[in-house]
């Protein structure tokens, strides 16, 4: 049994999860038990789902996020991989829903797999997304080589820096991943401070935001669009490279292309 059986809908949410998980691995992002996916599933949880008794006692989040007030969540399980997660999304994950005093939540199903120890950081993202109406529901962190390997470099941590330079690469880049990428300084992985900058670069209108020395994290409204965002960008690192490999400095499409773009497709930025 799974409560997954006759729920068509969250059953097709949680295996476009293990989708992107596939496509992680496959990609070289997901080394390890590395990246976190957190995806609010409230708009499928029924009332026969609600009634549910929790399979785990209640557990502490510590942090108190008053937006999410009964909401459910479907979280990769903590030390678990994706490549597992592709094969298995139930048995690597699960899912959970807050309790009434937004500080706690409970496993509901399948199994007692304790979610990822980032939790507290993406359920702050998405308290923060629910709190400024956002229709973003899904939020992953990823490894993706190439857009990590930029951030070695202090010229493409600087504000706006390589989101100029990867929209000039191609096209496809600035029209599907239109806010670009916002940079943030490395702070220890898991800590207050980087859920915090994290928050605050979102805010700034970014959908994609990298770590410095460590990966992205992004939001989108389902979790395929969030990996296609940080695809679109990462594949734009790699026309960069390729053209540094070739022994030369891309020239980039002109700022007129670029504005023409913006123009023609009604771009944010
Ligand atoms: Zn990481």
């Amino acid at each position: 049994m799974s409560i997954l059986d006759n729920r068509a809908a969250l059953k097709a949410e949680i295996y476009r999860v293990a989708e992107v998980a596939g496509y992680l691995w496959m990609k070289g992002w997901a080394e390890r038990n590395g990246g976190n996916i957190t995806v609010n599933i409230t708009e499928w949880a029924d009332e026969p789902m609600r009634s549910l008794p929790a399979i785990s006692g209640t557990i502490a989040i510590g942090i108190t996020l008053p937006h999410l007030k009964d909401c459910w969540f479907y979280c990769k399980g903590t030390q678990r991989r994706m490549r597992d997660l592709a094969r298995d999304p139930m048995g690597n994950g699960s899912i959970i829903r807050i309790t009434p005093d937004c500080a706690h939540y409970e496993i509901i199903a399948d199994s007692p797999v304790a979610p990822t120890s980032e939790l507290p950081s993406h359920l702050a993202v998405h308290d923060y997304l629910l709190a400024k109406n956002s229709p973003y529901r899904a939020s992953l962190h990823t490894h993706p080589i190439e857009l990590v390997a930029l951030t070695h470099s202090k010229k493409w941590m600087e504000k706006d820096a390589a989101t100029h330079m990867l929209w000039s690469m191609i096209p496809e880049t600035k029209a599907f991943c239109p806010r670009g990428l916002g940079m943030v300084p490395y702070m220890l992985p898991s800590s207050v401070e980087l859920a915090d900058v994290t928050i605050k670069a979102i805010g700034d209108d970014y959908d994609v935001v990298m770590w410095e020395k460590h990966g992205v994290f992004a939001v989108d409204t389902d979790i395929m669009s969030a990996f296609d965002q940080v695809d679109v960008l990462n594949k734009a690192a790699q026309i960069y490279i390729s053209s540094r490999n070739m022994g030369f400095e891309p020239d980039g499409m002109t700022d007129v292309q670029m504005k023409e773009l913006t123009d023609v497709f009604g771009l944010p930025k």
